[in-house]
């Protein structure tokens, strides 16, 4: 068979960062929505909510059954184990301790260059599979303060990534904007209820790796990640009332 990354041209194919969570989630369906091609990528760096891990398959298979037109670009997934990462960063994503508020400013879930990091992965297969375009996630609207996740970082990254590796490679960040929120009226627009219901009922969130169920989805519900997802998604609904 043919490998469509030697058949699909590279300013038609995207690579998106695809943790499991909702806000990837959404990047995904966003991505599948606009490219003729849609790769995603993982990473295994020892957190503690692994079962992120695990909900990203039931993800994609979930995708793929709303339209036809995006099970039929949706294409290999690719899965980086970067426990070296979990190793020389001490945080409360990777290791057994509390959520905290660092002396900095910045709560212990953040794990230094993570986003980086990640992006230069990406960037080394998107490189290898002939894509073009990288899809990420990131937001500076109800972030942590996670000061990789600003847009500032990802434009000097873009930069970056093309100088070092002699390519052109676009960076998307479609969430950068918006709060979690609009971000279900964007899930809404982008599949309708069925896949507001794919990404409340499989995506996973929560830091401590917990799958309670509630109306917002599964997790502990009183975690940083939890508070954040069960406001947007309680706002949200209320504006639909
Ligand atoms: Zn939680």
């Amino acid at each position: 068979m043919t490998d469509p990354a030697q058949t699909t041209p590279e300013n038609q194919s995207a690579l998106v960062l695809f943790s499991g969570g909702q806000d990837s989630s959404t990047c995904l369906a966003w991505a599948l929505e606009r490219f003729e091609r849609v790769e995603t990528v993982g990473f295994d760096y020892g957190q503690r909510h692994t079962i992120e891990l695990t909900v990203r398959a039931q993800l994609r298979e979930a995708m793929g059954r709303i339209k036809p037109l995006w099970q039929q670009r949706l294409g290999q997934d690719h899965m980086i184990n970067l426990s070296a990462l979990g190793e020389i960063s001490q945080t409360s994503l990777t290791r057994d301790m509390e959520m905290a508020m660092g002396s900095e400013g910045l709560p212990n879930s953040f794990v230094p260059g993570r986003n980086l990091i990640f992006l230069t992965f990406a960037a080394a297969i998107a490189y290898r599979r002939g894509i073009r375009h990288l899809v990420t996630g990131v937001c500076e609207t109800d972030y942590s303060g996670y000061p990789d996740c600003r847009d500032d970082t990802i434009k000097a990254m873009q930069v970056a990534l093309g100088l070092g590796m002699e390519r052109r490679f676009v960076l998307h960040t479609p969430l950068m904007w918006i709060d979690k929120a609009q971000t279900w009226n964007l899930t809404d627009e982008l599949g309708g209820p069925t896949l507001i219901e794919a990404i409340r009922d499989i995506s996973h969130s929560c830091y401590l790796g917990e799958r309670k169920v509630h109306d917002w989805g599964h997790g502990c519900g009183h975690c940083p990640a939890c508070e954040l997802r069960a406001d947007g998604f309680m706002r949200w609904r209320n504006h639909q009332k």
